[in-house]
């Protein structure tokens, strides 16, 4: 095998409030942010010490009608921690958007993922990009909608507002995984990304999980898919989630199929998404099954996403931790270099670089 010489790694931190669904009047603190602005600094430096590369993170800004209710404008986070994102943003980091398409009912005082109201998903993508574009004067470096909900329409919806780069789709997960989470009731379907392609696209404007062989061009929308891998759901007693999410282990079956023009594969049956949140058992595995998964995608890259609450909930942190001192003492760390999604397509020779 090619010896990797450098693999760019993504990874988004989803901004959002601590608990994932609240009444009106009961919205849930940032504690979780909060925390992870001050544990970043830390991390980039031993990032960078490890890596001998700078070090950048992506961080996916909730703004959608839920942040709307629960904080008064659904801009409340950039608007409270201006200066910080700023910062981050100065220190090189991306600053992306991840709407939820969360809706209260106040008839069964429930929260609705309503993923079957096509105008609602609009409205919630609409509003993400067009408040972003409001407030900080361009457009959002990413986007990756929430709760692993996509189509066609929507990503074709996120080309035409001038979005570069989504991160949504998860290889190897089925739809609904998280549909079980308590408080909340989902309509529609949220992405089937069993079969989607785990290397770099342009999304096809007919079929979003196909990728358009028709666009060789600059410009355009692409697809960065997160990092799945065949041994994401390590062996032994069943593991436990750390988050308050349940995630039920579904069976993957169907044949895989290559799809994309440019070197990348489908995930394959029994691949999952390579979590980060969840309780690894011996965290160099991690990092196992991850330089394994980069040996896929031609050019290789890793992609991950972890929400904020990485940084309130105790055993998310340790396991995040966990997973990060292992990193250190890995001795492929050198491999690695801690990009931004623009960052990781230029390097990959994909787009055009920033
Ligand atoms: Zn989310």
């Amino acid at each position: 095998m090619v010896a990797i010489s450098m693999v760019p790694l993504v990874l988004c931190i989803d901004v959002e409030p601590d608990a994932h669904v609240f009444a009106p009047g009961q919205s849930s603190p940032w504690t979780g942010f909060e925390n992870m602005l001050e544990l970043v600094p830390a991390l980039r430096r031993r990032l960078e010490e490890a890596t001998g590369k700078p070090a950048h993170f992506g961080w996916s800004l909730r703004i959608d009608p839920q942040i709307a209710m629960g904080y008064g404008s659904p801009t409340y986070i950039a608007e409270k921690y201006r200066a910080q994102l700023d910062d981050l943003a100065g220190a090189g980091d991306a600053i992306g958007v991840h709407p939820h398409a969360w809706r209260w009912d106040p008839v069964r005082q429930v929260t609705v993922a309503d993923h079957a109201d096509k105008q609602w998903v609009d409205g919630c993508t609409e509003l993400a990009v067009g408040s972003f574009r409001t407030i900080f004067g361009r457009a959002p470096d990413y986007h990756r909608f929430g709760a692993q909900y996509m189509s066609t329409a929507t990503m074709n919806l996120l080309r035409s507002l001038g979005v570069a780069i989504d991160l949504t789709v998860e290889p190897g997960e089925g739809p609904d995984r998280d549909a079980q989470l308590p408080g909340t009731v989902w309509t529609g379907q949220t992405g089937d990304f069993r079969h989607a392609p785990t290397a770099a696209y342009r999304p096809s404007p007919a079929d979003y999980l196909q990728p358009d062989d028709d666009d060789a061009g600059e410009g355009g929308l692409w697809e960065l898919p997160l990092t799945s891998s065949s041994r994401s759901r390590f062996p032994g007693p069943p593991h436990r989630l750390r988050s308050r999410l349940r995630h039920p282990l579904r069976s993957v079956r169907g044949l895989a199929r290559r799809l994309s023009p440019t070197g990348g594969t489908a995930s394959q049956p029994g691949h999952r998404l390579l979590a980060m949140w969840l309780d690894w058992p011996d965290p160099r595995h991690f990092w196992d099954a991850a330089f394994e998964a980069a040996s896929g995608p031609q050019p290789p890259y890793l992609a991950f996403a972890i929400r904020t609450d990485t940084g309130s909930d105790p055993a998310l942190r340790r396991t995040f931790t966990r997973i990060m001192d292992a990193l250190m003492e890995d001795k492929r760390v050198g491999d690695l270099g801690f990009v931004t999604p623009a960052q990781a397509l230029a390097q990959m020779g994909l787009a055009t670089p920033i």
